[in-house]
């Protein structure tokens, strides 16, 4: 693609672009009276604007039938999170059976590590990426020193457990050899790998099959959190051979703050009932669920993992998302994101290239490959201030300490013309604002 950063330019690229509709389906909000440019699709997705009358129709349900609504609903309750298999399928990439739609993202964090996460007194060790999100750290220390209370298991602690992959002195990301180097360093004390589809720092790719294969390798467990990954890039857990992942539905996904969340479980477990779960009535096996009887058997999909029946209120958004993704498809999406994101890197290049000082280092990977919508740019001049101007001028982007700031265009609703405006107030700001 020949880039040109210019507005007419943009609203050619606007214009003629196949997704075009799909802004008006979105509440935007305003800043000083119009539109704001809106790149933190990443941290909360837009509100559907059909997303009131789905959930204005379970209340509906639920006023007309009461406890009937779970049989007599036009999508009747008991069987609610079944509507989201075959969309999610295609937005992770994996077979019907092997995805469920529950609880929150880390709870299923949590409920997947119990599963996967069984140290012995060889094989004890977690490898993940340093940094990691806090969620995932705290997730991870509390699940080594879960099994730490054990009385075989003394001298088990995160400080010998966890292994973090950190970038090389000098760089931003972490590379996919040291991630395999480590892994093979450890072999038989690895327990468990596990990454983020993307960091939710710089915004690189892991390159999951890779890690997936090396991990299987040495005989470890591979599982992935998808939060910054879900609707932003292409995956194939299934054919990667990924064990484990889960995701939240808020970020790219568009249900809904702190809404119902995902998880995948690839198919060779889920009839695998020796494995260690924490089981509730909703995993149990459907046709005899409501017999009440004791010995948990568990559904022979990712559902056995379920713990509770469905927030049908929650998941109305998450149908109402997840609606638009159907009707958009994950490939034009991922099509529109590569040229958007790819002209957000062509301007943040020229406003470096024609300043006296460069303005900031990209420490996202340039690379298709290695990205997905979002750029974090590391500000080499008056950071903070000019993050708190953006805001001010009708940028909602966001500040990650010490010194990054990130934006995420993000197909569905962002447009060339955001991109465009955004490097214009950037450079203004650049010149302008007082540090
Ligand atoms: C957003 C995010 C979370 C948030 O976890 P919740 O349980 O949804 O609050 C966890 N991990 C990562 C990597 C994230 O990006």
């Amino acid at each position: 693609m020949h880039y040109k950063n210019t507005l007419e330019f943009a609203r050619e690229m606007d214009g003629s672009d196949p997704l075009k509709d799909f802004r008006d389906k979105f509440y935007i909000p305003i800043i000083n009276g119009k539109q704001c440019i809106y790149f933190v699709g990443n941290s909360l997705g837009l509100q559907p604007k059909t997303t009131q009358d789905y959930i204005y129709n379970e209340l509906e349900n639920w006023a007309n039938y009461g406890v009937e609504a779970h049989f007599h609903a036009k999508i009747p309750w008991v069987d609610y999170h079944d509507i989201f298999v075959e969309p999610l399928s295609k937005i992770v990439g994996c077979l019907l059976r092997e995805v469920v739609v529950m609880n929150h993202l880390t709870v299923n964090l949590h409920l997947l590590l119990t599963t996967f996460y069984r140290p012995t007194k060889e094989r004890y060790k977690i490898i993940c990426e340093a940094k990691a999100f806090p969620s995932d750290q705290y997730a991870l220390e509390s699940q080594v020193k879960l099994h730490a209370c054990l009385p075989d298991r003394q001298g088990l602690d995160p400080d010998n457990a966890i292994i973090e992959v950190a970038p090389r002195e000098g760089e931003y990301n972490i590379r996919t050899e040291d991630i395999v180097q480590t892994i093979n360093k450890y072999a038989n004390e690895v327990a468990v790998v596990l990454f983020g589809g993307i960091n939710y720092y710089s915004g690189k790719v892991f390159d999951m099959k890779a890690i997936t294969e090396a991990a299987h390798k040495v005989g470890a467990y591979c599982g992935f959190d998808l939060a910054h990954a879900a609707g932003n890039i292409e995956l194939h857990l299934h054919d990667w051979d990924v064990d484990f992942a889960c995701w939240c539905s808020y970020k790219y996904l568009n249900s809904g703050p702190g809404n119902i969340a995902g998880a995948y479980i690839h198919q060779r477990f889920i009839t695998d009932v020796s494995l260690p779960r924490l089981a509730g009535w909703w995993g149990y096996d459907k046709e005899n669920r409501f017999k009440m009887e004791k010995n948990f058997k568990p559904i022979p999909t990712a559902e056995g993992w379920q713990l509770s029946n469905s927030p049908i209120i929650s998941m109305a958004a998450h149908k109402a998302a997840l609606d638009i993704f159907e009707e958009a498809g994950m490939e034009n999406l991922l099509k529109k994101s590569k040229l958007l994101t790819g002209y957000l890197l062509f301007i943040l290049d020229e406003i470096n290239a024609n300043s006296n000082k460069k303005v900031g280092e990209i420490i996202t990977p340039k690379n298709e490959e290695e990205r997905g919508c979002q750029v974090s740019i590391l500000m080499l001049q008056k950071g903070k201030e000019v993050f708190n101007a953006l805001k001010k001028h009708g940028v909602l982007s966001d500040w990650r300490e010490p010194d990054v700031i990130r934006v995420a265009p993000v197909p569905l609703y962002n447009t060339f013309e955001d991109v465009y405006q955004f490097g214009q107030i950037l450079k203004y700001l650049i010149e302008n604002v007082q540090a």
